[in-house]
């Protein structure tokens, strides 16, 4: 959009009037000019604040601010930023939010954006170690009553403890990384023997990520009350999952080949800082809570996240699962993650598991919505059970912000390619 003749230009700063991706917002990612950039570079990757349709290159602004934490943004990743801690954390947000709103900033940040459409995005940090954990009441109690109908939909240690399982980091992929449909071992409860090939029953699993930032000693653990000194930020992520592998695979241990062929994480990371205006408590505990677990006490951050989630296959919405209905918060996940004494390092992913709340229509996974196939969904493009080749899976977010704003979440989508 042009400037009218005679008044102010239209920036890349002067942005529509509650766009989610605000100067409340500036979630962090790493870029790099595509290949018709600027001379010389395209290719380097380095770290990117997220304004609007722009991308600040914030390695380059903080050198032209003389910023006395420029070299933690010229990293070619963000694990450098998520090492330095709460305290600079904060520091970095407030100089960008400066630079991003001050008028007196402005010539020397409007050369340093460039439109989205002219970079690209890359996994924003190096995936230490990865957890996948299983927080949903509504998500465990649907895959109870599918899959043990005579039995309690919840095993007796769910309401003790989030359960979870150690996950695959190395394939932790970028939004936009196709997924190649796995192969593997799967034999029906009526097959004979094992059959091998492309999965038949392949599904998404609708998550909210955790970054850590700061590492922990081995042999000590990570009370509640730290859960802001170590986790930097979220991501939304999509645990990609071949229920047929999985359901032969996973007895008697936990998941394996069924989840490790890919996990997909938005390449944008939003800081807990944006998100302040979204914490909501967790929703009311049934049974006592161990002391290292028990999050009654009001001087803890509630850590839980008002986010309202989007699920669309091929462009057409699926399912709108509350992350406010989670059972267990990201901080009960990095105590009980740490409770044994296990260290956390840099750049460690966890997941909340599939997020589904009570309603039909916010059930976080295909076999959820489709009720394990028995009730295919009706698109416009065909019936779908699980996904087949070529479709494309989005999820979006957004969360209450300051001031009535919202605060959106980078998407995380991927679409499903033959092997
Ligand atoms: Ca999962």
């Amino acid at each position: 959009m042009t400037g009218m003749a005679g008044t102010s230009e239209h920036t890349p700063l002067d942005l529509p009037e509650g766009d989610p991706f605000g100067p409340h917002n500036l979630p962090y990612g790493v870029f790099s000019d595509s290949a018709d950039g600027p001379a010389g570079s395209a290719g380097a990757r380095r770290v990117g604040v997220r304004i609007g349709d722009h991308v600040l290159d914030a390695g380059a602004a903080a050198e032209a601010f003389g910023f006395p934490h420029a070299a933690l943004l010229a990293a070619p990743t963000l694990n450098p930023l998520l090492a330095a801690g709460r305290a600079v954390w904060s520091e970095v947000r407030a100089a960008l939010t400066a630079w991003l709103t001050e008028p007196a900033h402005r010539a020397t940040v409007l050369p340093l954006l460039r439109p989205l459409s002219a970079v690209t995005l890359h996994l924003p940090f190096e995936v230490a170690d990865y957890v996948d954990f299983y927080a949903s009441e509504h998500h465990a109690s649907n895959l109870g009553r599918l899959f043990r109908p005579d039995e309690e939909p919840l095993k007796p240690n769910w309401k003790h403890l989030p359960v979870g399982y150690h996950g695959r980091a190395g394939t932790v992929v970028v939004s936009g990384t196709d997924v190649v449909r796995p192969s593997g071992q799967r034999k029906g409860p009526s097959d004979p023997a094992p059959v091998f090939g492309p999965s038949v029953r392949l599904d998404i699993e609708t998550e909210v990520g955790y970054v850590v930032g700061v590492p922990s000693a081995q042999g000590t653990a990570v009370p509640l009350s730290s859960y802001r000194d170590h986790v930097f930020g979220i991501c939304l992520l999509n645990d990609w999952s071949a229920r047929d592998i999985q359901s032969w695979e996973t007895v008697p241990l936990g998941p394996h080949l069924g989840k490790s062929f890919a996990t997909s994480i938005s390449a944008w990371i939003t800081p807990l800082e944006a998100l302040d205006a979204a914490r909501v408590p967790a929703p009311p505990r049934t049974v006592p809570l161990l002391p290292y677990l028990d999050d009654a006490d009001p001087s803890l951050d509630p850590a839980g996240y008002d986010l309202r989630i989007t699920v669309s296959l091929n462009g057409h919405t699926i399912s709108e699962p509350p992350f406010s209905t989670m059972y267990w918060t990201g901080a009960q996940m990095l105590a009980h993650m740490t409770v044994n004494g296990a260290s956390l390092r840099t750049g460690d992913l966890y997941g909340s598991g599939t997020i589904s709340g009570p309603g039909e229509h916010e059930r976080g996974s295909l076999i959820e919505i489709t009720w394990n196939g028995q009730r295919p969904l009706e698109l416009p493009d065909g019936k779908r059970g699980f996904l087949e080749d070529g479709d494309v899976v989005t999820l979006e977010a957004w969360a209450p912000g300051p001031d009535g704003a919202r605060v959106a979440l980078g998407e995380v989508t991927g679409r499903i390619v033959t092997p």
